[in-house]
């Protein structure tokens, strides 16, 4: 049963529960299972996934009382979900993509990428872990793949009380590295260490973009992970690379990239390194770049982050416009849900005016088509970013 504010949120279909809103809940009921939920007057609002352990207390499965939640609800959400995905206007050929984007697709916890013939899958809620079996059954029958591994080692499942999983869930372990194609560039994908579930698949139709400013450019790709901004700038003329990321082994994957795409002999430079630092170091050198791409990952995970994450994005951000050329360009993201897209591009222009540039905003920048927001669920909406033009 659960109050009138949170009746009036399930009115405007949003899937999510919170624990301060159930009047009364049946303490016996196992973690994941579906339960009513009900109106104070007793009046049936949705059936939920009930998550004991966690502050989303319910999550929606479906609202409507006629629904029995079971294998045959899963193939009917799944089989949506992969409809939809034919029609998106995505890069082609395109054979990694986001197939199931969990509350936007109906399917609250449940994430299930695609890559080349595996299919990766991370259940995230009390829910999705619930009914695991069935939702793999349902995948096996949906979409026909050599395996499917389990990502499930997000650091979101300890909220749900739930452990870190990973493995082999069905068919053939996926190779080290699955080779895969986004449009004009192929990657290595490491699903079973890479981050994520392999790659950073909301950014694909966004790398593309490089190329449209990347002609002779001098090209400054930081936060890198296995270089696909980059690879995409090449593919565009850039006339110079460099690649920063912090960790060595992503860095390796980004010069095997290279070679994967027959652009080993261009000119690239890899840098193992934290971009704050490497920032600064190229302003006191007063090296200059035309074209700077800042995907940096999550600097705001929680609340009690805010102050410091949003600190951290105005750092980069005026150390970057510092680094322009006149003319120069700007794609700047961030991937914090936290942080609204009104806050973000606040925090961009206050590092335009504290660097002394004057910039304008020439394009948004979100997640990939096949990382839909559902209306019903703005919170699904993580990835922002813009194209800046600094002025010449
Ligand atoms: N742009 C990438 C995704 C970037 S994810 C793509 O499109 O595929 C963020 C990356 O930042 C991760 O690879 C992580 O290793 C790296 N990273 C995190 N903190 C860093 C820091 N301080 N300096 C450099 N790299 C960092």
């Amino acid at each position: 049963m659960v109050s009138a504010k949170a009746q009036k949120s399930l009115a405007r279909r949003h899937p999510w529960i919170f624990s301060g809103a159930v009047q009364k809940q049946d303490p016996a009921i196992e973690a994941g299972a579906t339960v009513a939920v009900r109106a104070a007057d007793g009046r049936f609002l949705a059936w939920g996934a009930y998550s004991p352990q966690s502050q989303i207390r319910a999550r929606v499965w479906s609202f409507d009382e006629d629904k029995d939640i079971g294998p045959a609800f899963f193939q009917d959400r799944i089989r949506s979900a992969l409809q939809v995905r034919r029609t998106l206007p995505l890069l082609s050929p395109c054979t990694a993509l986001r197939l199931i984007n969990a509350e936007s697709d109906s399917l609250p916890g449940l994430i299930v990428d695609r890559y080349a013939d595996f299919l990766v899958c991370q259940f995230l809620s009390a829910g999705a872990h619930f009914w695991k079996a069935d939702i793999l059954q349902q995948l096996r029958e949906l979409v026909p793949v050599k395996g499917v591994y389990e990502r499930s080692d997000a650091e979101v499942r300890t909220k749900e009380g739930l452990g870190l999983e990973s493995g082999l869930l069905w068919g053939e372990m996926p190779p080290e590295r699955i080779e895969v194609q986004w449009g004009q560039i192929r990657l290595w994908a490491d699903v079973i260490h890479g981050h994520k579930t392999g790659l950073y698949l909301d950014q694909r139709e966004n790398q593309a973009q490089v190329t449209d400013f990347a002609k002779d450019a001098e090209v400054l790709n930081c936060f890198s992970y296995t270089g696909g901004f980059g690879l995409w700038a090449l593919r565009g003329g850039a006339a110079h690379v460099t690649q920063i990321d912090a960790s060595a082994e992503v860095v390796s994957l980004a010069r095997e990239n290279a070679t994967l795409n027959g652009l080993e002999n261009q000119p690239v430079e890899y840098v193992v390194g934290n971009v704050f630092d490497q920032l600064r170091a190229y302003r006191d050198r007063r090296r200059q770049f035309d074209l700077i791409i800042l995907d940096p990952p999550k600097f705001v995970a929680s609340a009690a982050q805010m102050n410091k994450g949003c600190r951290g994005y105005k750092d980069i951000n005026l150390l970057a416009f510092k680094l322009l050329r006149p003319g120069g360009i700007l794609m700047t993201f961030s991937c914090s849900g936290l942080v609204e897209p009104a806050l973000f591009q606040k925090i961009v222009a206050d590092a335009a005016i504290d660097a002394g540039r004057h910039a304008r905003l020439i394009a948004p920048l979100s997640q990939g088509a096949d990382h839909p927001v559902a209306l019903n669920f703005p919170e699904g909406h993580y990835l922002k970013g813009h194209i800046c033009l600094v002025d010449g």
